[in-house]
């Protein structure tokens, strides 16, 4: 099963700086650190050791401050509400790999932070999945279970 293809319109490409991103997205700059650290999100990581963000994640914070403000979730209700998507489906794990996988066992992490992974997810980039990507156009979990279950 595969989400919509026109379900992914945004670039991926890191562009821009910590400041920017939280100009755009009108979060603080500390809050858009927290959000990393809590795996929220995924900034592109430079051998510098500088974060960059991409137009997705911009999306991504807009919707993290949405899910905030407006859905009165927390931090850790974002976190378990992102924990539930279910990668192995989306990416058509077989049985044998989800008996491999982190992301399968594991319910409080969003698979993107899994301890390990199958050999799917081995070599992707998870900033380009369609997984990691979900969450970038404020879907909340009947929206994401529609898509998967039309
Ligand atoms: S590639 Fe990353 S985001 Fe995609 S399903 Fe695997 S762990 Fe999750």
């Amino acid at each position: 099963m595969s989400i919509e293809q026109n379900e992914i319109i945004k670039t991926t490409d890191p562009i821009f700086t910590l400041s920017i991103a939280s100009k755009l997205s009108e979060t603080p700059a500390h809050s858009i650190r927290q959000y990393i650290d809590k795996g929220l999100i995924l900034p592109f990581n430079t051998k510098t050791g500088r974060h960059l963000f991409s137009e997705v994640d911009i999306i991504r914070l807009k919707c993290i401050k949405a899910h905030l403000n407006g859905q009165g979730l927390n931090i850790a209700g974002i976190k378990a509400l992102y924990s539930l998507i279910p990668c192995w489906a989306i990416k058509e794990c077989s049985m044998k790999e989800r008996k491999n996988c982190g992301a399968y066992k594991e319910s409080s992490t969003p698979c993107w932070e899994a301890s390990h992974k199958s050999f799917t997810c081995l070599n992707t980039d998870c900033r380009e999945c369609e997984v990691y990507r979900i969450p970038e156009s404020c879907k909340d979990l009947k929206s994401l279970l529609k898509v998967l279950i039309p």
